[in-house]
This record gives C-alpha cells, structure tokens and sequence, in this order.
C-alpha cells in the first residue's frame, strides 16, 4: 500500500480537553501543528463532564492549595506523587482564570464571581468540612470548556484532522519518538504522520468494562499504541467506579448532584453515608461511597423489585435550583430512569467511569519509562496528558473535579515543554525508518484478509464481562486469578476477529477492531496489575486485605507504597517507587495516615 507522508513541527492524537489544552499551546508559539481525532473535536468525551474543574479560588467559602494538595493525596491513598500534585493544585487558579478569559461560560455568584460547589472528598482546614471549590458551568461544563478551547485552536491555526485515527506510534532504534501512523476513516487512506514532537491526550478506555459512563469512543487507543511500542503502562490496577450511574443505563449523574444538596438513600430511606462517612457523608471520597452503597446492595438493602441499586434523593431542593445548576441531570433522569427527580428520587448504582493510571509522565507532560537505572527516564519527543496519561497525581483514586484541572495543567505543561525542547534544539526531525507504517498496515491487512473468526462485537462483550466481573468494585483472590486466565484467552481470540463486511471502505466494524487492539491491551494491564498487587488501596480492595490495625484500610505500605509498571512483553510487571517529597523544599509532606471522612 502507498503510504503518504506529512511532517509537522509536532502532531496530537486527540482533540478532548488535554489535546486542544496543549495544541494551544503549541500553535500560539507559532509551531506548525497537527492535531488528529477520531471525532469533531467538541465531540470528545470531555464533552460529557458534568460536575466542574477544582480550584481553590475561595469565592464563596475560604480555600487555598495547601487544603486541596491535603486532599488530593489523601484521596490517591497516598499513591499520588507529591511534586505533581503540588504542581496541579499550585496551577489551578491560574488555568481556570485563563479559561475564563478564554470565554468560558462559568456560573457567576450572585458578585460576579465564578460560581462554586462542594465536591466528594474536598474539604476545608485538612478533612473538617465540605468546601466550595468546584468551578462550574449548571451541569455542562466539560461542553462549555471544549467551546471554548476549540474556538480559541481555530483563531491559533491549529490544523484538525478530523476522523482520523492514529494507529501506531513510531520509534526508531534509539527509542526517540518521531510521530504516528493513521488511516483516515471515510477513505481509508493510511498516512504517516512525522513530527519533531509527538502528544497522546486520547483519552480514558473505560469500554473495557460492560457497565461504564464512558463513550463508545473512549477505547484506550493511545495506551495501546504505547504498549505496542514498549511503553510501560503505570498503576492500571485503579480504575475508578463512579457511585451515580443510573441504574441499568450506567450514564452519569454527577457528584455536582450530591454537591447541591442530594442525598443517597437505602431501601428503608436511610441516609446511610452516615454510618460510613460521619464527616463528610455523602460527600465522601467516590471510592469509600461506591463501596458503601455495594456493601448496602449485598446486605440486602437495596431498592426496587431486584434490591440492585440505591435512591439519590433530591426532592427537597426547591425546582428552581434543580433546573438552575442540574437541568442536564434532570433530563438524564427523566430520559434512562424515567423518574423526574423533582418529584421522586433517581435509582443509581456504581459504574466504571475513570483510569487513574495511564502513560507514564512527569509534571512537565514528558512521558517518561525506565533506562539505565532510572525509573523515570524522558522517552524523547513523546509527551502525554489528560485522562490516558499518569502524571500521577491521582494515585489510587481520583478526586471528581480533578480530572479536568489534570487535562488543564498537563495539557498546557507538555505544550510548554514541547516549546521550551523546540527552542532549546533538543527536538529534531529524525529519519523515518524504513518499515515505519509496516506494523499498521500488517494490522490492516489482517482484517482484510481474516476469512472465518469470531465477531468483533462478540470478543468486545467477552472481554467486557470478564473485567466487571473478575476486576470490580471489590475483587476476590479467585476471580482475580482466574481474571488473568480468561482475559489472556480474550486476547487470543481477538487476533482472529472477522470483519462482517469487507467491500466497504468506511466501516465501523473494521475501526471497532482496530479499537479492540487497544482495548485488550487496557484489559490485560489491568487484571495482570491488579492480581498482582496483594494489598487494599484506594479504588482497588481486595477481599483477601481487610482493614486492620496493622494495615489501616487494608493498605501494606511496608510492601506496595509503590507505582506498577505493566509491560505487553511477555505481561512482564515492575515496580517504582512513590514519589513522597513534594517540588518545593519549603512544603511540608503529607504524612501517611489511615483514610476516615
Ligand atoms: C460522564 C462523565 C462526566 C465527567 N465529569 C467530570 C467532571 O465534572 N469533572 C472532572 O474533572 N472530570 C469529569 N470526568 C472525567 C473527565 O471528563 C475526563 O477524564 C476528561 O474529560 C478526559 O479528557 P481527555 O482530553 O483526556 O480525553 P477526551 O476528552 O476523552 O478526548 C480524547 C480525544 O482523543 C481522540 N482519540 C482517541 N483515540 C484516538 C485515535 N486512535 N486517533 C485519533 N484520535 C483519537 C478522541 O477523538 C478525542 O478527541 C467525567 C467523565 C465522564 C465519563
């Protein structure tokens, strides 16, 4: 096949938060940009973020960085690397205020200022109570933020590819990065795309999971074509159960819900996040609350015919604040659940919603891997941010509002970086090598010639169902094993997928097996990651780690206070450690203790 060529100062697979965060970046520095995408850029994922970007701005309540640091590692269960995350709670204010001025639409108060709602897990002077620091447009402020990056790339001249997706990250023998291969969906054309600097903001995969609030679109692909290429993925074993989907749909109500007042409730109407929570109760971190509602569900508490879900009640806020702050909530509710929530509560329970862990980076965006003893060596010309990447500042649980201040910050930090390596001449264009598209057009060809297999839909499924059930909300010994057993076989069987119909050159079945290449490696990092660490953190608990005086929260600090390094060779696993020490020698670590809200 004639594969075209096409060379930019720097290419960005993904056109979501991060992507258009640190293309803007990139293209108002003046470097010649490519930025590709799978969908319209205001079509990506970050589209259906509900809730709000966290800043400690202080607008209604009194708030600073320190609190929102305190928070942010004590969520990650101590898991988090403290330079980063001083790095991203110190960066807040600043991003937040330059979207602003960017001409996002935030809610003001009632003085002009940009209005704020309490979040799970966000609270004032170290743990006491619920703070206000969850910025926010009603209940659409991923869509809001998107407008406003979009139409802020378009005055910069950033060049969209638009239904373009990347295949393959291409190295050379040193390991450099020097850009991606992608076949353009309407024709099929196969380009390489070659860069002096190269940006993976694709997004989450939580389409590994057969109950999740994540698009169709969101298939792991960047992680994938790290993985294809050597790059280790880092902590997959956390992967975050939101507590509100709705019940049989899993789409999201958001934490903003319970941030204005909402209540969750068991079957005889208990307020039951008291019991679990007494400080922050239905506000608690979103681990601690998906785990309450389960136990609830398995004690036989639960609602409707089936006992399978909880109520988040929201009746006694006036309709005016409903249809003010949460009028897309109402219409999700009235849509999947069939239930107004001004008049009765909405059924919910928890689903897969967001990856913690991802390619690993620093706080600069530079994707980093191991080399000549150091664990965190810059891979060069490659970059990362937003939810594919792990700058590790979520550790083993994310905070709600955090994920959109990560794409904010990262996403404008490796764009600073890519400027900075540009202008310093540490980025060059170097040789493509001759088999540079090979590996792609070999994955291409295999479909294409693939005469009798199993439907990709139904491998898709397979793998779906053996992740919830085998790595979910709470995991067992047993089914983690046996886990790694069928997910490898899930694996095998995707290599013998059929496409129904080959004569079409656009075709949803020949991308949804490209996508299942992705997806699989998503899975098997996963499940590998999370039979193997022995101990209970954050969003990942095991049955076999319960909470004792000797391991607070079943955490093993003595043996796992470390990240996991998952490799697709061979499903090879290393380790390293946490970083504890923060950037600035004048701040004070966050002290290991054991997680109460
Ligand atoms: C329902 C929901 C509500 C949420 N609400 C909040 C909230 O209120 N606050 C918060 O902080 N977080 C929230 N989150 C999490 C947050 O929205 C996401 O983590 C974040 O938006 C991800 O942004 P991103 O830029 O990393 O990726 P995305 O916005 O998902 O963008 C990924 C991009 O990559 C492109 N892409 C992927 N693969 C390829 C490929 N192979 N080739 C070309 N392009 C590709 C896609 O087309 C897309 O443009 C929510 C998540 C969900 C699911």
């Amino acid at each position: 096949m004639n594969v075209a060529k096409r060379t930019f100062d720097a290419v960005i697979v993904g056109a979501g938060g991060a992507g258009l965060r640190a293309a803007l970046q990139l293209s108002e520095a003046g470097l010649k940009t490519a930025v590709l995408t799978k969908v319209f850029p205001t079509r990506s994922h970050t589209v259906a973020a509900q809730g709000g970007v966290a800043a400690s701005l202080g607008n209604t309540t009194e708030d600073n960085w320190h609190w929102h640091m305190y928070d942010t590692v004590k969520g990650s269960d101590w898991l988090g690397d403290q330079d980063s995350i001083e790095f991203m709670v110190k960066k807040a204010n600043e991003v937040v205020v330059e979207l602003e001025h960017y001409g996002m639409p935030f809610d003001r108060t009632d003085n002009g200022k940009i209005y704020q709602r309490p979040f799970g897990g966000h609270s004032m002077n170290y743990g006491q109570a619920p703070v206000m620091r969850s910025c926010a447009a009603a209940d659409r402020t991923g869509h809001a933020m998107l407008h406003a990056l979009y139409q802020r790339n378009v005055r910069a001249n950033t060049q969209f590819f638009v239904e373009w997706n990347a295949l393959d990250l291409i190295r050379n023998s040193a390991g450099d990065v020097l850009g991606v291969t992608a076949i353009e969906m309407e024709t099929g054309e196969v380009s390489i795309f070659h860069a002096k600097a190269t940006i993976f903001a694709t997004g989450g995969a939580g389409r590994i999971f057969y109950s999740s609030t994540n698009a169709f679109i969101n298939t792991g692909d960047g992680l994938g074509m790290a993985a294809r290429a050597g790059i280790p993925l880092e902590d997959m074993e956390f992967w975050q159960f939101h507590p509100t989907g709705v019940a049989g749909a899993g789409v999201l109500i958001t934490e903003g819900v319970r941030g204005e007042g909402g209540i969750l409730r068991n079957s005889s109407g208990e307020r039951f996040m008291e019991r679990y929570a007494p400080n922050l109760k239905d506000l608690a971190s979103r681990d601690v609350v998906s785990r309450s509602m389960v136990t609830e569900i398995n004690e036989g508490r639960g609602c409707g015919a089936d006992k399978d879900h909880v109520l988040l009640d929201i009746t006694h806020l006036s309709p005016e604040t409903i249809m003010k702050r949460l009028p897309g909530i109402r219409e999700i509710s009235i849509q999947f659940a069939g239930v107004d929530p001004i008049k009765a509560p909405i059924p919910v329970v928890p689903t897969a919603h967001y990856q913690m862990g991802g390619i690993p980076t620093n706080y600069k965006g530079q994707v980093i891997a191991p080399k000549d003893g150091n664990p965190n060596t810059p891979v060069v010309g490659f970059y990362a941010a937003g939810e594919c990447a792990c700058a590790s500042v979520h550790g083993a649980n994310r905070l709600g509002t955090n994920s959109l201040l990560d794409l904010l910050v990262f996403g404008k930090s490796a764009g600073e970086s890519v400027v900075e390596d540009f202008k310093s001449g540490n980025l060059t264009l170097k040789p493509l090598p001759d088999d540079a598209a090979d590996a792609s057009l070999a994955r291409i060809a295999r479909l294409e010639s693939q005469k009798s297999g199993t439907d990709v839909h139904e491998v898709r499924l397979t793998m779906q169902r053996t992740m919830q059930k085998h790595a979910g909300v709470f995991r067992f010994k047993d089914l983690l094993s046996e886990g790694v057993t069928r997910i490898l076989e899930v694996a095998e069987q995707s290599l013998h997928t059929e496409i129904a119909d080959k004569s079409k050159v656009w075709n949803t079945a020949r991308t949804e097996a490209l996508e299942l290449d992705n997806l699989i490696e998503v899975a098997k990092a996963t499940m590998v990651s999370a039979e193997a660490r022995k101990e209970s953190r954050g969003a990942h608990v095991r049955d076999d780690a319960p909470d004792t005086a000797e391991h607070p929260n079943g955490r093993d600090d003595q043996n796992w206070l470390k990240h996991t390094l998952w490799y697709r060779d061979g499903n090879r696993l290393d380790y390293k450690p946490v970083n504890l020490k923060p950037l600035s020698d004048d701040v004070e670590p966050i002290a290991l203790a054991k997680r109460t809200y």
